[in-house]
């Protein structure tokens, strides 16, 4: 068993702290808020002070913080993890961020010879408590061997995506994808019931045709046909709009930066900007649904 420092401890850092406790290991745990804190006690984890109180006798830190600039201000500069990780410190950061900045805070940490993966995860609050994550991981693949045994505690799949940087990568496409594909399920839907056929015969033709995709048969955003779906509870996130509308950014951000065209991620970021600017961006991101019937 390991000595595990956990920095970040919101609604998925707080599951997946929890697991690691529960597997074993010492967890100290550090965020800003005392709430979040006192929750990870309760979890099992130990209190620590501030994040370089965390590092005492840690041979592994993990952070799952909001976006780039905290995960850079956490990791960089004299009071940053880096300087302060004892050699041999195997360092692991599963926020979704920018890939520029995941690059740049893994060749820090390699310039002092630490091993570092940046390893987002897909799944939301309930699988991060549930342990059932899925890991993007990108980095050396001696560093991913380090960090596999600690991510399959908090996990159930776990992919090496190659280089550092290509867990970001990984997880920017894939979310992207979801989000198009998200949109146009609701439009056939909407179009559907404006042509006279049902939600549920539409979906029963189209889930075993040509249009299926995970946006229709897990996460339906018209009512009826999924039960679990969040369509059902009058789209109550789930994952968020925001969330979303966050990744998309971070997709048209790497876009910009690859010079590879993606029209189709750029109207889908724009359509999530107006559930934002409509003050809906906490419904779930399948609530946009209310945005393309009308009905927002
Ligand atoms: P959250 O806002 O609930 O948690 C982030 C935590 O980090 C907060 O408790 C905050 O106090 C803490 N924090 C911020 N700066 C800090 C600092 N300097 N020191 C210590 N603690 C600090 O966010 P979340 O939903 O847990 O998401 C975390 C990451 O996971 C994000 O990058 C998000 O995009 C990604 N993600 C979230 C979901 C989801 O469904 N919520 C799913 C997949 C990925």
């Amino acid at each position: 068993m390991s000595t595990i420092a956990f920095i970040g401890l919101g609604n998925m850092g707080g599951g997946m702290a929890a697991n690691l406790a529960k597997a074993g290991h010492i967890v100290r745990a550090f965020d800003l808020s005392d709430d979040a804190i006192k929750r990870a006690v309760g979890a099992g984890c130990i209190a620590a002070k501030s994040t370089l109180d965390a590092l005492d006798g840690a041979e592994v830190v993990i952070t799952m913080l909001p976006a780039g600039q905290h995960v850079r201000s956490i990791y960089l500069g004299d009071d940053g993890i880096i300087a302060n990780a004892t050699d041999g410190t195997l360092l692991i950061d599963s926020s979704t961020i920018d890939i520029d900045s995941a690059r740049v805070v893994i060749e820090a940490a390699q310039a002092k010879g630490l091993a570092m993966v940046d390893a987002p995860v897909s799944g939301g609050v309930a699988a991060a408590a549930a342990g059932t994550l899925t890991f993007m991981v990108g980095g050396t693949k001696s560093a991913f061997a380090k960090a596999q045994d600690y991510l399959e505690q908090m996990g159930k799949n776990i992919f090496h995506a190659g280089a550092a940087g290509n867990g970001q990568a990984a997880k920017v496409c894939n979310n992207m994808l979801l989000g198009i594909t998200m949109i146009g399920t609701c439009e056939a839907f909407a179009l559907a019931e404006k042509l006279g056929l049902d939600a549920q015969t539409f979906y029963d033709i189209s889930s075993t045709a040509s249009g299926q995709s995970w946006s229709m048969t897990t996460y339906c955003p018209a009512p009826g046909p999924v039960p679990s779906a969040p369509s059902n509870r009058d789209y109550a996130a789930g994952f968020t709009a925001a969330m979303m509308l966050k990744d998309m950014r971070l997709a048209q951000q790497a876009a910009a930066a690859a010079k590879a065209a993606t029209p189709l991620g750029a109207q889908a970021e724009a359509l999530y900007a107006l559930m934002e600017s409509a003050g809906k961006d906490d419904l779930d991101f399948s609530g946009i649904m209310k945005l393309i019937d009308g009905s927002l």
